[in-house]
């Protein structure tokens, strides 16, 4: 049968209520790409493949659980819905919404938003709100407004995302006949990584498949769970995990610890490093995107982690074309040259 999206592939998997009607644009069945190169460059001797997230229909990972947290919310009755959002969780939010005929509000923080992320919330409908604020900052208050008035809030609190969010781990333990031995993700909200982790552990006690070892990665500028407190000023180019205070940062830490793996920062260079190593192998991500490589490699290189043998899975949570801006400031300019035979032959055959 034709692929249906999640709510229909997992529904027997999922906590969610009883004849729910699914709000779905068939997100999910996102490919798992091998990317030979870039295991050669770590040393080679393992498996080492992308779980390409950006392929989901509002460009990231974030429209698994979004599929449920709107389908429920419609489920219940709601008519708008609310979100604290880094950018995807709006476009993703406001394309959902729409879909349900829905109202969708999104908080973001003003001028922290990548380009293909606010207009994509805008295009899908959504009523925008800037805030002379971080993303913790919006949360908070979109929190409050939910407790205030009959508007669902979608951020990774609620539980339904997560349960979304699971499916991603019961297709890797699928396509790979087993889980990987390592998943590397980014970590921002934090909302991710412990919904894998649920994921694995389900999986695990129905089919007695392994549990693969976590490593999360955050940026350096914004890694309140490397350091153990509450960031105040986050500060990363990888504006999607540009968060301080994350929401589910206890189940994220149980995560990495229960499964053996561990919490790591990476630097905007490294993060950016991983992205052009990506993009060599044909994949463009954003920024967030790259930091699960990022961290994979910084481990690798410091000889903290042996791969020889083992799976390895790089969840790449979100699409280059989400963050245009990045490429234009930080790679290669595109060369101006005279539309004139002889003009392009000289930089074409330069070298
Ligand atoms: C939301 C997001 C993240 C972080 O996920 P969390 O669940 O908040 O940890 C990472 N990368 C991208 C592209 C995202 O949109």
């Amino acid at each position: 049968m034709a692929y249906q999206g999640i709510i229909e592939t997992y529904r027997p998997l999922l906590n969610i209520p009883e004849g729910m009607r699914a709000i779905s644009m068939l997100e999910g069945n996102t490919p798992l790409i091998p990317v030979p190169k870039i295991a050669d460059r770590l040393g080679g001797g393992f498996d080492l493949r992308v779980k390409f997230e950006g392929l989901n229909p509002t460009g990231s990972f974030k429209d698994r659980g979004m599929t449920v947290a709107v389908s429920e919310a419609a489920h219940r009755g709601a008519k708008t819905v609310i979100c604290a959002s880094t950018g995807n969780t709006a476009a993703s939010a406001a394309a959902y919404a729409a879909r349900a005929g829905m109202r969708a509000i999104v908080i973001i923080p003003a001028g922290k938003v990548a380009a293909g992320k606010l207009a994509g919330a805008i295009a899908y409908g959504a009523q925008v709100i800037q805030i002379d604020g971080s993303f913790d900052d919006a949360l908070s208050l979109v929190v409050a407004i939910s407790n205030k008035h009959p508007i669902a809030l979608v951020n990774s609190l609620n539980p339904f995302r997560l349960e979304g969010q699971k499916s991603a781990a019961f297709e890797l333990c699928e396509t790979l006949g087993s889980a990987p031995d390592w998943l590397a993700l980014p970590v921002g909200n934090a909302g991710n990584i412990t919904a894998y982790w649920m994921g694995f552990k389900q999986y695990h006690e129905k089919k007695k498949t392994v549990l693969p070892q976590i490593l999360g990665v955050q940026a350096a500028g914004a890694a309140p769970l490397v350091l153990g407190h509450p960031v105040e000023h986050p500060e990363t180019i990888a504006t999607a995990i540009r968060i301080g205070k994350p929401a589910r940062g206890e189940e994220a830490v149980t995560a990495a610890s229960e499964s053996h793996g561990r919490i790591i920062a990476a630097s905007d260079e490294e993060i950016l490093a991983a992205q052009k190593l990506l993009a060599s192998s044909g994949i463009w991500v954003e920024p967030a995107s790259a930091a699960g490589l990022s961290g994979l490699i910084k481990e690798v290189d410091s000889g903290s982690l042996n791969l020889s043998g083992k799976k390895v899975v790089i969840v790449c949570t979100g699409h280059g074309l989400k963050d245009p801006d990045i490429i234009t400031a930080q790679f290669t300019k595109p060369q101006v040259v005279k539309s004139e035979l002889a003009e392009l032959e000289k930089v074409i055959l330069h070298d």
